[in-house]
């Protein structure tokens, strides 16, 4: 946070500098309708929120991704250049100050009061404490671990739920801030909520129809995803992000599991190597496959990932842990 503050300074005199040179250039320069500058500009952080507010605001605006694909995105702090870009923006689309926090910061090196949405408003938050005392996963190494994590799980996005209520609170942001378009803007979520609800639909039916035990030997950040849809699952890691390695006992549990209950596939999460998840299917009959987790996507490209083309990929990997 030292870091953090320190740039401050810096930042706010780059802020001023480039503020002076907008309004310089404002007074020269008039945006014609229908170029880019009429757009409303979004930045957004993590894939879920881009990949959200792009499906909403459609071609009336532009969304851009601090993130970029491939980057951790746990720990994330503005750089410089960020800010500038928040800066610039109409509105930043977070997931709120508790599950972000280096939002708490932002108005102390913004130049001005921007819109900021904060998808988070409206979701009941997974204690994280309380779920790993719920499915008995507390050890050791998830209370040394405490110290530096949140109290609530932030992966609010694993939930299809959530996902309509994310949508919704991007959409009402966006109809108050350019009411002209509303009703666009509407029907768009409207789409896309129908896309993640009948996608539900199919994952209800999955876990309705079979026996299904998710293994989990990577980073775990699907508490959402198991109590959405009641998933009986095991985990080798307790949390996401800066992660521990889990110990050999419980990696052993693991196996005997799989083993025992003839499971046939082990998950870890893409930018994982999934050493722990790989090691395991060595040992067992199971195989080691992706469960995304939707931190990050690719945005660029002929297929670009979408919310939904990831969570239907889950879906099918899902399906390859049926016995049959
Ligand atoms: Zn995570």
């Amino acid at each position: 946070m030292k870091k953090f503050l320190s740039l401050v300074i810096d930042i706010l005199i780059l802020i001023v500098i480039m503020t002076s040179a907008t309004i310089a250039l404002k007074g020269q320069k008039k945006p014609e309708e229908g170029t880019s500058e009429n757009k409303i500009k979004i930045v957004t952080t993590i894939f879920p929120e881009y990949d959200f507010a792009k499906h909403i605001v459609g071609d009336k605006g532009e969304v851009s991704l601090l993130i970029k694909p491939g980057v951790e995105t746990h720990n994330f702090e503005p750089t410089a250049q960020d800010i500038i870009d928040i800066n610039n923006s109409d509105l930043l689309i977070t997931i709120g100050e508790e599950l972000s926090p280096w939002v708490k910061d932002l108005s102390k090196v913004l130049s001005k009061d921007i819109n900021i949405v904060n998808l988070s408003e409206g979701i009941i938050l997974i204690d994280i404490e309380e779920f790993e005392e719920k499915y008995g996963l507390e050890d050791e190494a998830s209370h040394e671990a405490q110290d530096h994590h949140l109290s609530h799980d932030e992966h609010i996005w694993l939930n299809l739920d959530n996902a309509n209520i994310m949508i919704d609170n991007i959409t009402n942001k966006l109809c108050d801030l350019d009411k002209e378009n509303a009703l666009y803007y509407t029907q768009n979520a409207t789409n896309y909520k129908n896309e993640i609800n009948a996608l539900k639909g199919e994952f209800e039916k999955l876990f309705k129809e079979n026996q299904i035990t998710l293994v989990f030997g990577g980073e775990f950040s699907y508490a959402y995803f198991v109590e959405e849809f009641g998933i009986n699952f095991k985990t080798v890691y307790n949390n996401c992000g800066e992660g521990e390695d889990p110990s050999i006992i419980k990696v052993k549990s693991i196996i005997d599991y799989i083993n025992d209950n003839d499971i046939r596939v082990v998950f870890y999460p893409e930018l994982s190597n999934g050493s722990v998840a790989k090691m395991i299917s060595e040992q067992t009959k199971a195989e080691a496959e992706i469960l995304y987790s939707v931190h990050n996507g690719t945005v660029d490209g002929e297929n670009p990932d979408t919310y939904v083309s990831l969570m239907e990929k889950n879906y099918d990997n899902i399906l390859k842990s049926i016995n049959k």
